[in-house]
């Protein structure tokens, strides 16, 4: 079974974003890119699934600029076999992005697509279920545990205040929560071995879907600024502006 895997290139999470001075979108001169981290448990999910003998490949895929062939080497380092890239300098949406991987689905076949549930950037949290609406797959969301038996997968899903449980058949889309697995460090071996292993470049126009967007971003602004606190001397007077200022008692 083929496992694909689509990884997305993000700013660094230890990055601290500017917001550009026309508020159409963050700055990303110098910044530090990296794997989005959910995408980096996807990865990590795949492989011990190969290493567990239930996958024969796994499968990196990402839609962005040439760039994101770094990103691509770094999920061969942790132990992807071979990458795609569909390269466009356009900034696509979920749903471009749902429709690319659509494509590739339908080429590589692959028995599981594991994706991340959420880009850190733009916080969506909708291209594993566009695709799955896409494919006619089953979904598996918000994934804290994955057990892949014969041609079914059972997913366990973190939901508003408890777990569930889905069986699902295979070919299925699952998408990964943080507490799914611990992803390991690349080692400089494999660091190496990456830089071998085949990293396919196509134009993501080639593939018959229209990249234009269909969402306009109006502005991007900082969160307000919070107010200092004060300190007050005694629990009296904590209560008292509880409840005569803040009115929240
Ligand atoms: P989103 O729905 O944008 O929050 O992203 C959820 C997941 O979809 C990510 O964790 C990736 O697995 C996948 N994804 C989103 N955008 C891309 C992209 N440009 N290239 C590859 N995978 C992507």
């Amino acid at each position: 079974m083929k496992i694909l895997v689509p990884v997305k290139r993000v700013v660094d999470y230890n990055v601290k974003v500017r917001v550009k001075a026309d508020q159409t979108g963050v700055d990303l001169a110098n910044v530090k890119m990296a794997l989005n981290p959910f995408c980096e448990i996807a990865v990590e999910e795949a492989v011990r699934l190969k290493e567990a003998g239930i996958a024969t490949e796994v499968i990196v895929v990402s839609i962005g600029p040439a760039t994101a062939q770094e990103q691509l080497r770094t999920a061969l380092a942790l132990g992807a076999d071979r990458a795609v890239l569909l390269e466009t300098e356009l900034s696509v949406d979920s749903l471009q992005v749902a429709k690319l991987l659509a494509q590739l689905v339908r080429q590589e076949q692959p028995g599981l697509v594991i994706l991340g549930k959420q880009a850190i950037d733009s916080d969506n949290n909708q291209t594993a279920q566009m695709l799955a609406a896409l494919t006619g797959m089953g979904q598996g969301t918000f994934a804290s545990k994955v057990v892949v038996t014969g041609n079914t997968v059972a997913v366990t899903r973190e939901i508003d205040g408890g777990l569930q449980t889905v069986s699902l058949k295979l070919p299925a889309i699952v998408s990964t929560d943080l507490r799914l697995n611990e992803p390991r460090y690349a080692s400089l071996p494999n660091i190496m071995k990456a830089k071998k292993k085949p990293l396919e470049v196509i134009a993501a126009d080639s593939l018959g879907v229209s990249l234009a967007s269909n969402v306009k971003v109006l502005k991007v602004t900082t969160p307000s600024s919070r107010q200092a606190g004060i300190k007050v001397d005694s629990v009296d007077a904590l209560v008292e502006k509880l409840k005569q200022e803040a009115k929240v008692i």
